[in-house]
């Protein structure tokens, strides 16, 4: 039996995502401020309305301080004993202090933020990093399980954020070395396919080098095939970097290359053409430059 769902947020992540569930015989009323719709969903004329008397209320926003707002609005016209479940990739503040605020309000809450992409959103195989009660992440997994392949439970509220942001650093500095030490064997007269068979086979591999290349030409097909159309854009990659950093800061740790990553993608972003490239062109980057 369906359920009742309210899905808020309905872009590029969003609108497949509630796609699927209406697919599996959910009932969905969506809300975005852009007018947006998804065939199957009812349309509800602000977020408050489309959570009323939903079981679970679904937010795919694009940071922590619309989500707020978002949040701000939604909560009161929930349902108490109903689920609000952020699966946007938003600050580890943002996420907690809302899920208190759902608390406060009898509501479970779960941050939820996901890996996988549009591809991945549209052919419900996302991984869902989930932080809340094991009473809410009961009720949403099979939710989960139709727009996912995988959800992993990582503890309280704020811990899929704090899982998302660290594996998301990792990402970005291992892109980047993968990057430079492709340029780098470039200039030493290295011919790229010899540089993947062997590092794709040793122990400077990596998810960056072996599934997703930066190479044209070289390993798996991968948005270097695609003239480094996203995938996952270079300002995606940013905000990310920008959210670890933030996070690295209230919480005193020491994250030298985290940092560095942030500063390459900022420039790449902002000052140079990385902006609509996926951010594995961090090699082109790379290419173009001496150590000047
Ligand atoms: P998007 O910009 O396509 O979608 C966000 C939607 O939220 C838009 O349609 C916008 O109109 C809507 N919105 C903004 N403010 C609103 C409000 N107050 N009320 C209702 N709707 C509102 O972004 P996206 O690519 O779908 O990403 C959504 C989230 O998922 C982001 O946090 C992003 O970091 C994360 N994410 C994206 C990807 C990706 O590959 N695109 C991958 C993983 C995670």
């Amino acid at each position: 039996t369906g359920m009742n769902i309210a899905f808020i947020g309905l872009g590029n992540m969003g609108g497949p995502m509630a796609a699927n569930l209406i697919k599996a015989g959910h009932s969905v009323t969506g809300f975005d401020v852009a007018g947006t719709t998804v065939e199957g969903a009812r349309v509800a004329a602000s977020a408050a309305e489309a959570a009323k008397g939903a079981d679970v209320v679904i937010t795919m926003l694009p940071n922590g301080a619309i989500l707020r707002a978002v949040a701000a609005d939604v909560i009161p016209a929930m349902t108490p004993g109903a689920v609000l479940l952020d699966c946007s990739t938003v600050d580890v503040e943002s996420a907690r202090a809302v899920a208190d605020l759902a608390a406060a309000a009898g509501l479970g809450a779960l941050d939820a933020p996901v890996s996988g992409g549009i591809g991945g959103a549209a052919a419900g195989t996302l991984t869902f990093m989930v932080g809340g009660s094991d009473e809410a992440f009961a009720i949403a997994k099979p939710l989960f399980d139709i727009m996912g392949q995988k959800a992993v439970h990582c503890g309280p509220s704020g811990n899929g954020q704090a899982a998302k942001i660290c594996n998301n650093m990792i990402l970005g500095v291992t892109m980047i070395a993968t990057c430079e030490a492709f340029a780098l064997a470039d200039k030493l007269g290295l011919d790229r396919q010899s540089m993947f068979d062997v590092v794709s086979t040793s122990s400077g591999y990596s998810w960056t080098m072996n599934a997703y290349c930066p190479a044209p030409g070289v390993g798996p097909n991968s948005p270097a095939d695609n003239g480094y159309k996203p995938g996952f854009a270079s300002e995606l990659m940013l905000k990310d970097l920008g959210l670890s950093q933030q996070a690295a800061e209230a919480a005193d740790a020491d994250t030298p290359m985290g940092q560095r990553a942030l500063e390459l993608y900022k420039q790449f972003v902002e000052a140079e053409d990385g902006k609509g490239m996926d951010f594995s062109a961090m090699l082109p980057r790379f290419e173009k430059r001496g150590r000047g």
